[in-house]
């Protein structure tokens, strides 16, 4: 805009709002600021305030948090940093402001003057910027040094000290993307870091898995931390595919990346403030006290198999959807999949494209959305090639999403499967004649929030369905009573003869990785990892406000959770990234609002 241009209503609106908003903060009138705020409000701070991930509602939420944390903070600067847009009587503007500690930015909306949500997150700590855009290291020191060392000694060097003369200040247990993302993060902030990883190479944990598997998610929704997938990716990856990306990314993000590494068990001195770590690293212990320890050992990594009475008796081949090799082997065989969500699906649908007799147990009733409605009207906006031509980035996408409190989101889910359900409504026909059980999540919020809330009970369509609704997957609907020598017996006395029973039946809460690696009394303490405190199947209350234990500081001191989908790994790993260097630098990390723990599993 030009000086001379008038500015608008909206931009006028805003910046005022802002002026009072500054104001309040610098006068250290928590409660003055919360009156900025409509009765009902929500506050999303992402570290910036809190140095925690947490969201706070109402007036009174608003002035407790700025209570306990203006005077360290100590915000200002406030600025909109684009035109406001106004619909439906909201306005809507990307901000921007400083703290003592870093620069932030964020989302505000306001109804009527009054602000409705706000989103503040830190990007970066002042003193301690990523090497990015202008600030990228010149990789070269020109002039005569006889003691140069090239980039690639450098890097030998480091590999050679780093865990044995040097301590990492952060290990991150699991290399698979999250802990490859969050390598990546610490990498740019100049964190020592080692990620161990117990498969040899990066990308191990996706190509491990069954083998028609290519990601759910589209590539708008998938990209790494700095590295963007270039044009001509799939829009969804084989799963191969990832894994070589993985382990391309991992190596030119120079990751100290330790393959073939198992972390063993681990203690932590208090005294010391340091983690002791024993790794197993090709065939030898080794001890590694990093001052940090990230697990980032896998949402999907834990697999949960329902013990029934006589699977020691049953001859054929039995496992978990994780460990399930791929159809190649049952052509012409009888396969039982107990399950009927996304892994019961695709194991499904590739059993039957290769000649097998398929029977899927649906114990429960599950939620299905076609892969193309779900990318046209639930991500479309935000993720999809029609958003990237309108001008939208990976990064506003992600800040556009953490803008909408949980506490709202699923009444904003509730039209969008209303509109699904209209759209496909001969294709839901169909599938519920068939004997499917379906559902739309217990307030009908749809996929979303299912995975928010448990990371199941939904399947995202890829065809399966068709077959499903075709009667050539076979419906079992009901529960499993005991196996036999050669049959799945149903609790009704039903028996499906089989030469193949697949668990397709879920994995079970990061803090059981807490407990192999460390002790059942910090697993307890942490208590139960992700969901969102809803009271819906799988996630009972109390509210949480945010995913438990994701991110952010937890009950035990040093120990943190990371992972989640790519979009999740993408985006809140510079958070995480950011918690752990302002530790690593001594700076005073007050964390307000720690969550207290309510489930232990
Ligand atoms: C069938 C299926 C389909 C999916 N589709 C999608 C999708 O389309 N999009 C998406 O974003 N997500 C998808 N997911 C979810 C997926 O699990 C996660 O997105 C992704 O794998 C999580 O990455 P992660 O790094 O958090 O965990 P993982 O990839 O599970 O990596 C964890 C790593 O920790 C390692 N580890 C565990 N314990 C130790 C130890 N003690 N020592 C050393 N290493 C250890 C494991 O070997 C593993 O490599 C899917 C999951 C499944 C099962």
């Amino acid at each position: 805009m030009s000086a001379t241009a008038a500015r608008s209503p909206a931009a006028t609106e805003v910046d005022e709002w802002l002026e009072r908003f500054g104001e309040a903060l610098e006068k250290d009138d928590a409660g003055g600021a919360a009156e900025l705020f409509a009765p009902e409000s929500y506050w999303h701070d992402l570290v910036a305030f809190t140095w925690n991930i947490r969201t706070v509602e109402g007036r009174d939420g608003i002035k407790d948090m700025l209570e306990h944390t203006l005077a360290h903070v100590k915000p200002r600067d406030w600025r909109a940093t684009e035109e406001p847009e106004v619909a439906d009587g909201v306005t809507s503007a990307w901000i921007a402001f400083e703290t003592e500690t870093g620069r932030g930015s964020g989302h505000l909306r306001l109804i009527d003057g009054q602000a409705w949500t706000l989103l503040t997150t830190l990007d970066e700590l002042k003193g301690h910027e990523q090497g990015l855009g202008p600030r990228r290291p010149k990789g070269v020191v020109h002039g005569a040094n006889p003691e140069r060392l090239t980039w690639l000694e450098d890097r030998q060097r480091e590999a050679e000290e780093l865990g044995h003369t040097v301590q990492p200040y952060v290990v991150i247990v699991g290399g698979g993307q999250g802990g490859i993302a969050l390598g990546a993060r610490l990498r740019q902030l100049r964190v020592p870091t080692i990620i161990v990883e117990r498969n040899p190479r990066p990308g191990d944990s996706w190509r491990n898995r069954y083998k028609s598997l290519c990601l759910h998610d589209p590539v708008w929704y998938d990209h790494l931390p700095y590295v963007k997938f270039p044009p001509n990716w799939p829009v969804f990856s084989p799963k191969d595919k990832i894994a070589d990306w993985l382990e391309m990314y991992a190596r030119v993000m120079e990751l100290n990346y330790w393959g073939s590494t198992i972390a063993k068990r681990a203690r932590y001195d208090a005294d010391a403030g340091e983690w002791i770590l024993v790794v197993e690293r090709d065939g030898w212990e080794l001890t590694l006290r990093p001052k940090q320890l990230v697990m980032a050992t896998g949402m999907s990594g834990r697999p949960h198999t329902p013990q029934f009475p006589g699977m020691e008796r049953f001859n054929g081949d039995q496992h978990h959807s994780s460990e399930h090799p791929g159809p190649g082997a049952y052509r012409g065989k009888r396969a039982v999949v107990i399950g009927s969500n996304n892994s019961a699906h695709d194991i499904c649908a590739a059993l039957w494209d290769h000649g097998a007799d398929v029977t899927m147990v649906q114990r429960s009733s599950t939620h299905v959305v076609r892969s193309d409605t779900l990318m046209e009207i639930a991500l479309g906006a935000l993720y999809s090639e029609e958003a990237v031509a309108a001008g939208m980035t990976t990064e506003k996408a992600d800040l556009t999403f953490a803008s909408l409190p949980y506490r709202i989101l699923a009444g904003l889910q509730v039209p969008v499967y209303e509109q699904i359900r209209e759209r496909d409504a001969d294709f839901y026909a169909r599938l519920e004649a068939a004997g499917f059980q379906h559902d739309w999540g217990e307030d009908g919020s749809g996929l979303f929030m299912k995975y928010l809330r448990r990371a199941s009970g939904y399947y995202i369509d890829v065809g399966a369905s068709e077959l499903v609704a075709s009667g050539k997957i076979k419906l079992q609907p009901g529960q499993v009573d005991h196996l036999t020598e050669d049959a799945v017996v149903m609790a009704d006395g039903t028996e499906l003869p089989a030469d193949l029973v697949v668990y397709a039946t879920g994995y079970d809460s990061m803090n059981g990785f807490v407990a192999d690696l460390i002790s059942q009394e910090v697993a307890d303490k942490v208590g139960k990892v992700w969901g969102l405190g809803s009271d819906t199947t799988k996630d009972p209350g109390p509210w949480e406000g945010e995913q438990r234990n994701m991110w952010k500081p937890t009950q035990q001191e040093a120990l943190w959770f990371h992972g989640g989908n790519l979009h999740q790994s993408r985006h809140y790993s510079l958070y995480l990234a950011l918690q752990l260097k302002a530790r690593a630098e001594g700076i005073d990390t007050p964390v307000y609002g720690l969550q207290e723990v309510h489930h232990t599993r």
